[in-house]
């Protein structure tokens, strides 16, 4: 009974498996298979993926693609890296999950490291979730919490931003700015209040003893990568401390060296931050950071859980991530290709903004043919985004180099003529 683990090999699914009956089909037929079997909340899929490594993925067709999109700011260490490949493998080997009724050495490490890593003060603590919604979920639960029992005024409002996203699940989107996302599934948990993003007057008047928390992105990426002046995460954290409000930053996109800092928010010490995107490197999980004693207590025992959430696999795909960011000094590299991006797409006539925070790069055109580009560039062998008709988002692994960059830089002009004819 007393097994050692076996050192994992790379093992493909068996050939006797439903996955066989797909091998070597195109594209086309792919599509029409995922269309008569999945759910349509996304649309077609632009193509079918079947390989990765580094920061290139080829599809059925055998085509090759740069991506420039890292699974919408996920893979951080692009595609079938061979460290956090081996470190997953391995776990999945020793022990993948075991329920919240158990921890594990992974689950304590990970939310040591995060602590540390964000310098929380003593008394801080780490809820792990297995995405950005669920992250949001629990800070949300955890607003709630901070509901002004015992000072006689209820505190039953929420304030988040104008243009904010930050989530599909029924609480994260009742934060969220977008009416066409929210309005068919109302009603919603309610109590939330929107103020224009960046404004520090409007957040003052909007903030009194009635708040129970207010939910800012430290740079609003589905908005198009769009931050905010000077000064206003620090008054932000001002407003709420005054009001004993919550300050709650969700970094599920910026966070984990994406904007070339473990947190964007960096130096507002807020009372919680959420995580996901980047955080496993590819792999789900999610996380809730809350900071200080006080705000770490306000949910307690049997008032919040998940099945999977801080399982072995999930953690240990999290510290890999963690520590190859750490020992091949990415931070800086990520700051550097971001001010590369920003001069040389700056250079580019049809483009009218750049807005590079690290490798969380939004970007505006002359014309409103951004989708086209989006096409264009698939065609061209680029994976980009469109955050609006005249807005382009890159978010690429932050392993990309600057040859890679420029390979891109080069064919813009020409992605972008082809979309104006495209449009025309
Ligand atoms: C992507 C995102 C979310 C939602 O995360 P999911 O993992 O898709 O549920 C929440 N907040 C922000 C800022 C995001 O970018």
């Amino acid at each position: 009974m007393n097994q050692t683990p076996t050192t994992p090999a790379a093992q493909p699914l068996a050939e006797s498996s439903e996955l066989a009956a797909l091998q070597g089909l195109q594209s086309a037929e792919l599509t029409e298979r995922y269309n008569a079997s999945l759910m349509g909340v996304f649309g077609t899929p632009q193509r079918v993926l079947v390989r990765g490594s580094g920061c290139v993925v080829w599809d059925a067709d055998g085509r090759e693609y740069l991506d420039l999109l890292g699974g919408i700011a996920v893979n951080a260490l692009g595609h079938a890296h061979p460290f956090l490949t081996s470190v997953v493998s391995s776990q999945l080997a020793t022990l993948g999950h075991v329920s919240n009724f158990f921890t594990s050495p992974t689950q304590i490490a990970l939310a040591e490291k995060l602590l540390s890593l964000a310098q929380a003060p003593e008394g801080s603590k780490v809820f792990f979730a297995n995405s950005g919604t669920e992250a949001n979920e629990a800070a949300f639960k955890l607003a709630r919490r901070n509901d002004g029992a015992g000072t006689g005024t209820p505190r039953r409002r929420i304030i988040a931003l104008e243009n904010a996203f930050h989530g599909r699940s029924m609480g994260a989107l009742a934060l969220t700015w977008k009416q066409a996302y929210r309005e068919p599934f109302e009603p919603l948990p309610g109590g939330v209040e929107w103020v224009p993003a960046g404004d520090v007057e409007a957040l003052r008047a909007a903030v009194d003893e009635s708040v129970a928390a207010v939910f800012i992105e430290p740079i609003q990426g589905e908005a198009g990568v769009r931050g905010y002046p000077a000064g206003y995460l620090q008054a932000a954290r001002e407003i709420t401390r005054d009001a004993g409000a919550l300050l709650i930053i969700d970094e599920v996109q910026t966070g984990i060296g994406r904007t070339g800092t473990w947190f964007a928010s960096e130096g507002i010490e807020p009372d919680a931050i959420t995580l996901a995107k980047g955080l496993g490197g590819g792999f789900p999980i999610g996380a809730l950071i809350t900071f200080g004693e006080r705000t770490s207590s306000l949910l307690s025992a049997g008032q919040h859980g998940t099945t999977f959430g801080g399982n072995p696999a999930a953690t240990a795909s999290a510290l890999a991530t963690l520590h190859v960011i750490e020992s091949q000094g990415l931070l800086e590299h990520v700051r550097e290709m971001g001010q590369f991006l920003s001069v040389q797409l700056g250079k580019l006539d049809f483009i009218t903004e750049v807005r590079a925070h690290g490798l969380l790069v939004g970007f505006d055109l002359a014309s409103d043919v951004a989708p086209a580009v989006v096409r264009a560039a698939l065609e061209a062998g680029f994976i980009i985004n469109s955050t609006g008709p005249g807005s382009l988002r890159l978010a690429p692994p932050l392993i990309i180099t600057a040859g890679q960059l420029q390979v891109f830089i080069d064919a813009l002009p020409g992605l972008y003529t082809t979309a104006q004819e495209d449009h025309a």
